[in-house]
């Protein structure tokens, strides 16, 4: 019976995150807040059409950034990695749309900003791969692990757009 109420559960939550509910974490680095650039990549991705529903600024605990870097815990950038996203307050966003995982990896580019195309936010707003100003998430599942991370599902803002008919069919 439990598991059939948790399936249930896990199809609902799961037809609410896809298509134009599809969700992904974003976050601006240290860097980027430092160098006042949180408007121009809020902008980004406003223009392209996407949806903001979760948005903190906030100075990240040691224990939540190892967690979400654990996948890279190996890496001989790892503890130097952490105390730069330690280092000052970091913008924290959901954003909402069709394909906005795949999407906004584009927009932000590669992840040595020297093989960032130009238009992207790497290829334009960022030199080192140490300081490349902002996180997407890389993955559908990642962003699932990140959004549950870093929000309380509750602080997420459902809302309808009114521009939502001249975006998608
Ligand atoms: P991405 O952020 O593009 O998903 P990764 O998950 O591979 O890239 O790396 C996470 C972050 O670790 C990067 O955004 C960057 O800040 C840092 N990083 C990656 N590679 C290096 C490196 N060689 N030296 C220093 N920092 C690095």
């Amino acid at each position: 019976m439990i598991c059939l109420v948790l399936t249930l559960f896990a199809n609902i939550f799961q037809s609410t995150c896809t298509g134009v509910n599809e969700r992904t974490f974003l976050a601006i680095k240290p860097d980027g807040v430092q160098r006042h650039l949180i408007g121009e990549i809020i902008r980004h991705f406003e223009k392209k059409g996407f949806k903001l529903v979760g948005m903190k600024l906030m100075q990240a605990s040691e224990d939540l950034l190892k967690e979400h870097y654990i996948a890279l815990c190996d890496r001989p950038f790892y503890s130097h990695l952490v105390e730069y996203m330690r280092s000052g307050p970091i913008a924290a966003m959901v954003w909402q749309g069709l394909d906005v995982v795949k999407m906004a990896r584009t927009m932000i580019g590669e992840t040595n900003p020297a093989d960032s195309r130009p238009g992207t936010i790497r290829g334009d707003f960022c030199i080192e791969v140490s300081k490349n100003v902002i996180h997407g998430s890389d993955s559908i599942e990642s962003a699932r692990r990140e959004i549950s991370l870093w929000f309380h599902t509750d602080k997420l803002t459902c809302w309808a757009e009114s521009t939502e008919h001249w975006i998608y069919e």
